[in-house]
């Protein structure tokens, strides 16, 4: 199969991905064999092949990117009772756990001390087959078609920021970004009927506004998703006294002031229930409607260089076969 490797991280200019064509390897009892039918690139990816996530990059190089994979069930493992050849599924960041933890037992994998992440710590989607363990795929409904990838791996994040919103009719939102996640959460929560302020970096279009005009003390929860610990610690400052900011991004963030009394939450990884969310989201909502640019596995770093210079635009690999 042809797959694309990182050999080590480097700057996208540097073409980092070299196409390979490699044997297909054995499934172990748990494993699923996929064909990708399409793997989305994000942010995320990006920020992993040039090795700006030091914090979460394993050894294992090369290694084949890509966590938004939405494919077939081709062969399936000794001990795979749930699924079915034919199937089709969704494997997304969460790769692999331990299985036997609090958090696993609960189903909250992305909380297991021993999280493997798709295209992290073990291959992703970039390739024209995909290992994957049975116990974390998602079985997808028809409505979700083989290229919703980005908006499925945006909106289940989305879902997960929205799910710390407490009292959601009395506190009052903010929030601070111009990403799709940005807009997910304030569309769903305006489509709930709860009040939310969108506030941007630099008023450039003169419907949201700067950051800065937020006043101090007025709103309960900020969701961030701008990748800038100024802005992060900005918006902390002027949160209510006892109120919670969201935050996307790895910098290093300096902690709330002891006399403030608020709360910081690192998003993590959405949890299987957020997927399922974002899922049942996708059934009625039309904002799945994203500028997408296709491309084959022969021209990936082309795609990479792309996204570099138009990031709002977002990339799908799709296997013709
Ligand atoms: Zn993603
Ligand atoms: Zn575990």
């Amino acid at each position: 199969m042809k797959a694309a490797f990182l050999i080590k991280p480097s700057k996208v200019f540097d073409k980092p991905l070299v196409i390979k064509n490699v044997k297909n390897k054995d499934l172990a009892n748990d494993e699923v064999r996929i064909r990708v039918k399409s793997c989305g690139i994000c942010k995320l990816d990006l920020e992993l092949i040039e090795g700006k996530r030091e914090r979460e990059i394993s050894e294992k190089f090369p290694i084949i990117p890509g966590h938004e994979v939405i494919g077939i069930i081709d062969e399936i493992g000794k001990n795979v009772h749930e699924l079915n050849e034919g199937d089709r599924v969704a494997l997304g960041l969460i790769y692999d756990s331990c299985n036997s933890c609090d958090a696993c037992q609960e189903n909250r994998f992305e909380l297991c001390e021993e999280l493997k992440v798709t295209g992290v710590h073990a291959d992703g989607g970039l390739a024209e087959y995909v290992i994957a363990k049975a116990n974390k795929l998602i079985k997808l409904p028809s409505w979700i078609s083989d290229d919703d990838n980005h908006a499925l791996c945006e909106l289940a994040f989305a879902m997960k920021a929205i799910g710390y919103i407490e009292r959601p009719f009395e506190n009052k939102i903010a929030v601070v970004g111009e990403d799709l996640i940005s807009k997910f959460v304030s569309e769903i929560l305006r489509s709930r009927n709860i009040e939310v302020k969108v506030f941007v970096k630099k008023n450039s279009n003169g419907e949201n506004q700067d950051y800065k005009s937020i006043e101090k003390g007025r709103f309960d929860i900020a969701i961030v998703t701008y990748d800038i610990p100024e802005i992060i610690e900005n918006v902390m400052s002027r949160l209510k006294k006892g109120g919670t900011l969201i935050y996307f991004s790895q910098a290093v963030i300096k902690l709330p002031n002891f006399f403030e009394n608020k709360k910081l939450i690192s998003i993590g990884i959405p949890s299987y229930r957020d997927v399922r969310k974002a899922i049942e989201e996708l059934r009625y909502t039309k904002i799945k409607d994203l500028e997408k640019m296709v491309f084959d596995i022969e021209n990936v770093n082309e795609a990479l260089m792309k996204m570099k210079q138009k990031s709002h635009v977002k990339f799908l690999m799709l296997n013709k076969a």
